[in-house]
């Protein structure tokens, strides 16, 4: 594998795919990608030794291909994105420029400089979403790699568009590529805009527990350490220009993740020492139920109602299935950002 080229590995995912790449083959060298958005965070990789972070935009070919070439790198894993529905239902280009323009400007790069003839193999590994499918009934069969796209948000459509294009430089150009569409990531690192951290968040400082429409709103839900291992098989077994999906076996709707998390909340007060003095403002600091800033709030425009992940393909294929459960991994998830606020209180305070 030697050399990788990780974009966006200064986000959430692509953070713990530095981290779970680093420990695992500590031989390879990593770069790091990634235009620090508000969404990147220096602080996510700092002490990884292997990782040297380059701050660029994947927009800017001519640094791409730079990297590629100096830097000999053997495999990409595209993580780099605008990844917020909310953000793209308020303001679309950025998703458009990123997402759509920069894939295609980061495959340009890499076909410019690994299609060359050099006789080594490369890579192209393209991180993706299982929202591109569209949304599901209840009884509908949940999505299969086959299922045709039907994105319904300006970020599943910028989504979708990327894959298209990397499906594309496959099968014009010949490009080395395999695609993972995974499901709800969750676990440390992750930017206190998604459910998970702004709730725990909210609930820290005594606010409201905003819940879009009934709270039935149904996803799966797959622990970034559990996805890391996904998009590593894909890597060593993935075919070329095949696409695969990655799910956490969990599908639950947003009101069971939400009192799941209060529970976790209220036992966490219980167990560990003070974090009544740390958080005064939280209820379960004062013997009352985090269940109570439980506040329903008008729905999210176009909100997709449920997505279901069928990963035969995957656990054939890759031998990939989930390992964590979502209890032990919201527990875990949890317990991370109670001791490590160094790392999101920063982040409130930009
Ligand atoms: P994130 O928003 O936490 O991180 C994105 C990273 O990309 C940030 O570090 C940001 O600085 C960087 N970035 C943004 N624009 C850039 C640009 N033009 N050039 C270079 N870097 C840029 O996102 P995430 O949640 O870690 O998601 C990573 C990937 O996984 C995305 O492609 C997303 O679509 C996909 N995905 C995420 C989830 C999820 O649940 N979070 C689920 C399915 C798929």
């Amino acid at each position: 594998m030697a050399n990788l080229l990780v974009t966006g590995g200064a986000g959430f995912i692509g953070g713990n795919f530095v981290h779970y790449w680093a420990d695992k083959h500590p031989e390879d060298a990593i770069v790091v990608l990634d235009a620090l958005t508000y969404a990147g965070n220096r602080s996510t990789i700092e002490g990884v030794e292997q990782a040297d972070l380059i701050e660029g935009d994947i927009r800017d070919q001519e640094l791409v291909e730079k990297l590629l070439r100096e830097r000999e790198i053997a495999t990409i894993v595209h993580f780099a994105a605008e990844s917020h529905v909310d953000r793209s239902i308020s303001g679309p280009d950025a998703f458009i420029d990123t997402n759509i323009l920069g894939t295609n400007s980061l495959l340009k790069a890499a076909r410019a400089v690994w299609l060359d003839g050099d006789g080594m193999e490369h890579r192209f590994h393209h991180i993706s979403t299982d929202e591109v499918y569209g949304s599901l009934g209840a009884d509908d069969p949940a999505f299969s790699e086959t299922t045709p796209y039907a994105p319904n948000s300006p970020y599943s459509a910028s989504k979708a568009s990327s894959d298209h294009l990397v499906r594309a430089y496959h099968h014009t150009f010949g490009l080395d590529v395999t695609t993972t569409n995974c499901s709800n990531n969750y676990g440390p690192y992750q930017y206190p805009e998604k459910l998970i951290p702004l709730f725990l968040l909210n609930a820290l400082s005594g606010k409201s527990l905003p819940i879009y429409g009934d709270g039935m709103n149904v996803r799966d839900w797959l622990h970034v350490e559990d996805h890391c291992r996904g998009i590593e098989a894909c890597l060593s077994k993935g075919v070329p220009g095949e696409t695969y999906n990655i799910g956490g076996g969990e599908e639950l709707p947003n009101m069971a993740v939400i009192d799941a998390i209060c529970a976790e909340v209220d036992r966490a007060f219980e167990e560990v020492d003070g974090l009544a003095e740390r958080y005064p403002d939280a209820p379960a600091a004062n013997g009352k139920p985090t269940s109570k800033l439980k506040t329903f709030v008008t729905d999210r425009a176009g909100h997709d109602r449920r997505y279901a992940i069928d990963e035969t393909k995957a656990r054939g294929d890759l031998g990939y299935a989930a390992e964590r459960t979502f209890a032990e991994g919201l527990h875990q998830t949890l317990r991370w950002y109670l001791a490590n606020e160094d790392w999101w209180q920063p982040l409130l305070n930009r």
